[in-house]
């Protein structure tokens, strides 16, 4: 397929980032041609529409799902919901908490932001080890949302973070 090339193509290795020994994926480079915003933006919509059919809700996880979280949710006529870490967002919140390196960290949505039954698509950039996609689907089945894909751009096979979810999931392109 052409269009994953060219947007595989687009996606630069930085080594030693954000720590030494990590080799970085950057998805910025891909923002600087619209062509290949544009191939990425519908790769994923496609196969929402082609697997999933209608959904409800997308949900973006913060940073790198709120670029192309609102992108999808225009395409596919749904709404956009962002999940942010603990503290940024107002109002009544839902919390999951997950694992870090060191320590645990707390992610949250806004209370009503998801509906109990809605069916509702997570997108993410990257998945690494899955620790922040799963605590997303964990957040999502506490507010009773229905989560009928975890989807992200790039998957890190190595760190075999997908074996972490229960739910059904996809990747445009592969490391
Ligand atoms: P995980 O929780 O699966 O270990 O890490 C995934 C999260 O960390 C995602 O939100 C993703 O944005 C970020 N992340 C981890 N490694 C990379 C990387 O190499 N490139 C990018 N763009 N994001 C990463």
């Amino acid at each position: 397929n052409t269009r994953i090339s060219r947007v595989k193509g687009a996606i630069t290795a930085i080594q030693d980032f954000p720590k030494p020994g990590v080799l970085f994926r950057d998805i910025f480079p891909l923002f600087k041609d619209p062509a290949v915003l544009s191939d990425a933006v519908s790769l994923m919509v496609e196969h929402i529409k082609d697997k999933i059919g209608s959904v409800d809700v997308i949900v973006g996880l913060e940073a790198r799902g709120f670029l192309f979280g609102p992108m999808m949710s225009v395409q596919l006529g749904c709404s956009f919901v962002p999940i942010r870490k603990k503290g940024k967002l107002p109002g009544k919140c839902v919390q999951a908490s997950y694992l870090l390196e060191y320590g645990t960290d707390i992610m949250e949505a806004q209370a009503e932001a998801i509906k109990p039954g809605q069916k509702v698509v997570i997108v993410d950039d990257l998945i690494a080890t899955g620790g922040t996609m799963s605590a997303a689907v964990e957040l999502i089945s506490k507010m009773e949302g229905r989560v009928v894909e975890c989807l992200v751009l790039i998957e890190l096979l190595d760190l075999k973070g997908v074996a972490k979810l229960k739910h059904p999931f996809f990747s445009v392109l592969q490391f």
